[in-house]
């Protein structure tokens, strides 16, 4: 049963809703009408996909991200609960400041992008990726959810075809070992784009791109947010103690897991209100 599917009942659940173009929760309105003939022949083959691997949201073709709606396919990445965790910690420190310049590096789906041009005040957001197909992905979602207004898009291996200074960088960058891919599930494996999760062969290969041009995007306070691997946390740090950071901390995910490297250049005046 549930062909080794961990939330087996709640995955058929949520595609039979996407079937009959109702909520989830819908279904329990009238559990007992039998589906027509119609809907199961829209149904099965939904169910044979995921059957033979293909990830939940890339079948519905959509995901929710900090409880916004977006189109996901395979051009990106699944959005995951610990980017959402880094995106609530920009959010705590800066949702109280206006008018800020944001970088997101490799923005895949643009799911951090288009959080922040929702959630902060009058930001200015740049998204970019390497990944022209993703870019067109991020697009549509950023028009989708009404932020066209705030967020730029350009096509940028990390930061090639970047030349201004932000307050915030942010990236969710590829840092899984080449040696671990093989151990990732099938889901993620087969399906997901690899070149959003292989870092190389130590898994840090982008992670060291990124760190040594990072603090020259950077404005004089400019604080910078990095997703990094479980096993990543102390050499990410002394990585960056190598740069002109002034502030450098690891902060874990809720599996208490180093998950977020957080760097700052100059910690501001605190009567100005500082950032942290
Ligand atoms: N956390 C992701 C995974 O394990 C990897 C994301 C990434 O490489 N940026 O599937």
């Amino acid at each position: 049963m549930g062909a080794g599917i961990e939330k087996s009942r709640l995955e058929a659940e949520e595609l039979l809703a996407h079937t009959l173009e109702v909520n989830r929760l819908n279904l329990y309105l009238n559990p007992d009408r039998p589906l027509t003939k119609a809907e199961l022949n829209r149904y099965r083959p939904l169910i044979k996909k995921r059957k033979s691997g293909q990830p939940l949201q890339y079948i519905t073709g959509k995901t929710s991200f900090m409880g916004i709606s977006l189109k996901i396919d395979d051009r990106a990445l699944v959005p995951r609960p610990e980017t959402e965790e880094m995106t609530e910690e920009i959010l705590t420190r800066f949702r109280h400041r206006s008018g800020l310049k944001v970088l997101d590096l490799g923005t895949g789906s643009g799911a951090i992008a288009i959080a922040l041009a929702k959630f902060l005040v009058a930001p200015r957001v740049t998204a970019v990726d390497k990944s022209d197909s993703a870019l067109k992905l991020a697009e549509e979602n950023v028009s989708e959810n009404g932020v066209s207004g705030a967020v730029e898009f350009r096509q940028s291996d990390w930061f090639s075809a970047v030349d201004d200074q932000y307050n915030i960088i942010v990236s969710n960058p590829p840092y899984v070992a080449s040696g671990e891919i093989e151990e990732l599930s099938p889901e993620v494996r087969e399906h997901e784009p690899l070149e959003a999760l292989d870092g190389g062969e130590d898994g840090m290969r982008e992670i060291r791109r990124i760190l040594e041009e990072v603090p020259g995007y950077l404005t004089e306070d400019g604080a910078f947010f990095l997703e990094i691997s479980y096993n990543q946390g102390e050499r990410v740090k002394d990585l960056v103690s190598n740069t002109d950071f002034t502030r450098v901390k690891l902060i874990k995910d809720t599996g208490e897991k180093d998950r977020i490297l957080f760097g700052q250049r100059r910690v501001k005046d605190v009567k100005n209100g500082s950032s942290c």
